[in-house]
């Protein structure tokens, strides 16, 4: 059975493992957070008791609650530069839903240096995007986003502009679909970038060109260097 790494147990990562784990996929879930009472309106593995609890205690408890049984890892460890490379070992596939960019680069650039496929979800406000990442098979995360912005404020994210809980049930349900036709051996979808929109009720997806000069996938480039300094602060989940 293969091995799923979830990035992040919030409103995208919680969605996300609840569908994976009903298919009986095993995961392994990081995150170093606990559970906060304003999460509870987004982030539907939890319950009022688990205010104040590890996140994937209570997320693995709900998982296994709802049965049927299947093999989870929990790890409260937020992916950093020191630990990405450890903590998807042995992992088939990462489904990332982070929500702060530098932890998004940061593991789309681990998953390039391992050779692994990932799904990453982002919501802001009504809107959410997916985009499932094969290596070499199509774009890749630095091809569509290129690199973290100025820290000038100016990137807007789910603190500074909310979102609504809905909308990251939707978007880590999609996330869990790419997930599974990845598993399945379909890669039919990798590069394609999926918008939803909950006030319009829309969804586009969009395939995205694999960019010649891309600094992590063009031909010949270098491995990524997995140190601080590339990524700045920050981890968690949305
Ligand atoms: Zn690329």
């Amino acid at each position: 059975m293969p091995l799923v790494a979830v990035v992040g147990l919030g409103g995208l990562g919680c969605p996300a493992a609840w569908a994976l784990a009903r298919a009986e996929v095993s995961l392994r879930l990081l995150d170093e957070d606990r559970v906060e009472r304003s999460n509870l309106h987004r982030q539907m593995l939890y319950t009022e008791a688990d205010v104040g609890r590890a996140k994937v205690d209570a997320a693995a408890r709900a998982l296994l609650d709802a049965g049927p049984q299947v093999a989870l890892e929990a790890m409260a460890e937020h992916v950093t530069p020191d630990s990405a490379l450890r903590l998807f070992e042995g992992v088939s596939l990462v489904v990332e839903g982070s929500d702060n960019l530098a932890t998004k680069f940061l593991v789309a650039d681990a998953c390039a240096t391992l050779g692994i496929p990932v799904v990453h979800g982002a919501c802001v406000g009504w809107v959410g995007t997916v985009l499932p990442v094969v290596w070499r098979a199509g774009a890749c995360y630095r091809c569509v986003f290129e690199d973290l912005p100025l820290d000038d404020g100016s990137a807007a994210s789910c603190v500074t502009a909310g979102v609504y809980g809905p909308v990251t049930s939707v978007v880590g349900a999609l996330m869990a679909a790419d997930a599974l036709s990845f598993l399945a051996g379909d890669t039919s979808r990798a590069g394609h970038l999926g918008r939803y929109d909950g006030w319009a009720q829309s969804w586009r997806s969009t395939p995205m060109r694999a960019r010649a000069d891309c600094p992590l996938c063009r031909p010949g480039a270098a491995p990524p260097t997995l140190t601080p300094d590339r990524y700045g602060a920050a981890c968690g989940d949305v």
